[in-house]
């Protein structure tokens, strides 16, 4: 066993309002400068629809991620051969047209447009060659409430079922955020040839290091998630740092902090790094559950003693022990990866939606029947979209996630108009009272403290660690931290 520890978000997609306060607040903070106006570290896109890089998750088209050859795993379009002829070429990275072009408005003109018979106007330009833009075509979530509809949701790959689209009384739409998910396989670490990105030993963060980085851009290629971005200006590639300035002094990520539909949770999961490969060579329906083994229990004195062993400080066994991200992921198993296929090991989590809860087969109580959940397929969005998003194709895992969610409200609403709930319905769905009372609190009046256990470093332990870096496959040379 050989344990290590690396901070974790879950997104409860149920509760996200698509209001962008996380985008903003991240792009404040860290890209509101030259060569990043186009980086959105933290993007929100609508779902069904094409996202942000448009179509990023078709990796016919964009080739990141790991495919499992032989029994072993290999970067999908980076062996040998092509890693030379690519140095100075990569013909599978996003276009700007892919991302969008970056624009601003001139609001200068409102106060200063000579006096006219018309009224001034602030007319878009462009943030990269500063000419007028007359049709603004894309954004960063240009699908943006037209994400059911024909023109959008028919490009999704992850909606099998095509008649969605052409019925809009059974058509629906969800957001989703996303950020690096600072995998325990990341692609763009092993891709890189100057060893400008590694993963860090001391929590799991992915890092870029400025000084190393040569720009050869096969980390934007080789992510399949498409969260590592070049800046123009400086030649260098940027990407999501997880905020760590702020983890390290114990606040959370300035997205999570200013979420306004609080549907994010930060905390510290233990896992086992010698597992990972193993994990990740299981077939696509099977790589949840192989997740969810590579995790580890907190409180299993083995565990804790192979993790201290690894320089894993007492403050960040407590902090695992308390973390509101095991209980999603592993004690209640709710939270699921997104895209486990790529092969990353990515470790932001999704809890799926359940709304809306109408479904063309009735109300929660049919849905549910007894405990018996005959109709979940009938599901307004259909749990096929639901696992092609977040399970590699198991709908068996998605099944048993919405049927805790439907339990739960059935629960809370009968105790809140003062019936009892009928006990196989919680039982069916893998709860109990005091489970689902936990839950319950997890999903909705959680406070911050309880929402985000994150625990601070000291760089002095940091730097007297007995940890060897780590963490997951193939990159054990890239990571940082290792005495
Ligand atoms: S999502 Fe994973 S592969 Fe992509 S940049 Fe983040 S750590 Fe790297
Ligand atoms: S701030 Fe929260 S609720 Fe608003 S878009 Fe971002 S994740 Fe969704």
């Amino acid at each position: 066993m050989n344990v290590r520890a690396q901070l974790v978000m879950v997104f409860n997609l149920d509760k996200c309002i698509g209001c962008h306060a996380c985008s903003i607040s991240c792009k404040n903070i860290w890209t509101d400068r030259k060569g990043a106006e186009y980086m959105w570290w933290n993007n929100v896109e609508t779902k069904p629809g094409v996202g942000y890089p448009k179509k990023w998750e078709n990796q016919e088209k964009f080739k990141g991620g790991w495919l499992r050859e032989n029994g072993k795993l290999r970067l999908r379009a980076l062996g040998k051969g092509p890693t030379l002829f690519n140095m100075f070429f990569q013909p599978n990275m996003p276009k700007l047209e892919d991302y969008y072009e970056p624009f601003d408005f001139d609001y200068g003109n409102l106060y200063k447009a000579p006096t006219g018979s018309d009224q001034p106007v602030a007319e878009a330009f462009s943030q990269i060659s500063g000419d007028r833009i007359d049709k603004i075509t894309g954004g960063p979530n240009w699908d943006d409430d037209l994400s059911g509809s024909q023109l959008y949701a028919v490009e999704d790959s992850n909606l099998a079922d095509n008649t969605l689209v052409s019925d809009y009384g059974r058509m629906f739409m969800q957001y989703l955020p996303r950020i690096c998910n600072h995998c325990l396989n990341p692609a763009c670490v092993a891709s890189c040839p100057s060893r400008a990105l590694y993963k860090r030993g001391e929590d799991g963060v992915v890092l870029v290091d400025q000084n190393v980085c040569k720009g050869w851009r096969f980390c934007t290629s080789a992510c399949p998630y498409k969260k590592v971005y070049f800046n123009w200006q400086s030649g260098k590639a940027e990407k999501c740092i997880f905020c760590f300035p702020r983890t390290e002094t114990g606040q959370c990520n300035a997205c999570a902090h200013s979420c306004v539909g609080r549907i994010r949770h930060v905390g510290v999961l233990l896992y086992d790094a010698d597992r990972v490969e193993e994990a990740l060579l299981k077939p696509d329906d099977q790589l949840v559950a192989a997740h969810r083994e590579v995790i580890l229990d907190p409180h299993d004195p083995e565990v804790r003693e192979s993790a201290s062993r690894n320089g894993v400080t007492d403050q960040w066994l407590e902090a695992a022990r308390k973390s509101p991200v095991y209980a999603l992921v592993k004690e209640f198993a709710v939270a699921l990866p997104l895209h486990p296929e790529f092969r990353t090991m990515p470790m932001a989590w999704y809890i799926p939606s359940l709304s809306p809860v109408i479904s063309s087969g009735g109300d929660l109580h049919e849905l549910a029947d007894h405990g018996t959940f005959p109709l979940l397929e009938k599901m307004r969005a259909p749990i096929s979209f639901l696992a092609s998003l977040l399970s590699g194709g198991n709908e068996e895992i998605i099944a048993d996630v919405i049927k805790k969610q439907i339990a739960l409200r059935l629960f809370k609403r009968a105790g809140n108009i003062g019936q009892p709930i009928d006990d196989s319905i919680l039982k069916n769905a893998g709860l109990d009272e005091a489970g689902a009372n936990k839950l319950y609190r997890l999903f909705t009046i959680a406070s911050y403290r309880e929402r985000f256990i994150v625990p601070s470093q000291q760089r002095e332990e940091q730097d007297s660690y007995q940890r060897k870096g780590s963490s997951g496959f193939g990159i054990l040379k890239k990571t940082r931290g290792a005495k």
